[in-house]
């Protein structure tokens, strides 16, 4: 068990939709090894959510964990740690929301994404577990970006303006101190 390689943008795994895991799956000891080294690479990685395709495990699984630690943003609440394991996604509120994503898989850019800003979310937890969850706000968003790796898509995919992808760099220089917009980590 161990921090993992991150697939970056241009790996062909990361454009391909992944398969539903069993329940006999879940409870495996393989499957407690995949949510223990996505989770320590997240964390490696200071993201707010990783998905299985990143690390190159080709299943729908993603662990999604942050903490309100930025008083500049305190509208993105926080989440504990969730497994969320073939999750099912239906937009709740089609009024969208901006925020500046980022990924792992596609390290030192962030990019404006506009998304519905409401979602329910059905799935399976780590112990094989029916689960729902309603997600409004950052969450909303950080599930729908965890959720597009799944099916092989990137944020970037869902750029409607490029003028607004950007280096990190200046992306604090230009954009972040006029921020209307909030901005996810990772
Ligand atoms: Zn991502």
């Amino acid at each position: 068990m161990a921090v993992r390689n991150i697939l970056r943008m241009g790996h062909p795994l990361l454009r391909q939709r992944s398969r539903e895991l069993s329940k006999e799956e879940i409870l495996s000891d393989w499957f407690k090894s995949l949510i223990f080294d996505m989770t320590e690479t997240m964390h490696a990685t200071n993201g707010v959510g990783i998905a299985a395709p990143q690390i190159g495990e080709m299943v729908r699984v993603s662990v999604v964990e942050f903490a309100n630690e930025n008083a500049r943003y305190p509208e993105m609440g926080e989440q504990t740690l969730t497994v969320f394991v073939n999750p099912v996604l239906k937009m709740t509120n089609l009024s969208e929301q901006s925020f500046w994503e980022g990924c792992l898989s596609v390290p030192d850019l962030r990019g404006l994404v506009s998304r519905p800003s409401g979602v329910f979310a059905e799935f399976l937890d780590e112990k094989a577990t029916k689960k729902t969850l309603q997600a409004d706000g950052f969450l909303a968003t950080v599930l729908q970006h965890e959720f597009d790796h799944l099916d092989g898509i990137l944020y970037v995919d869902r750029l409607r303006d490029t003028t607004r992808l950007s280096f990190v760099d200046e992306y604090k220089q230009f954009w972040a101190p006029q921020s209307l917009h909030k901005e996810l980590p990772d």
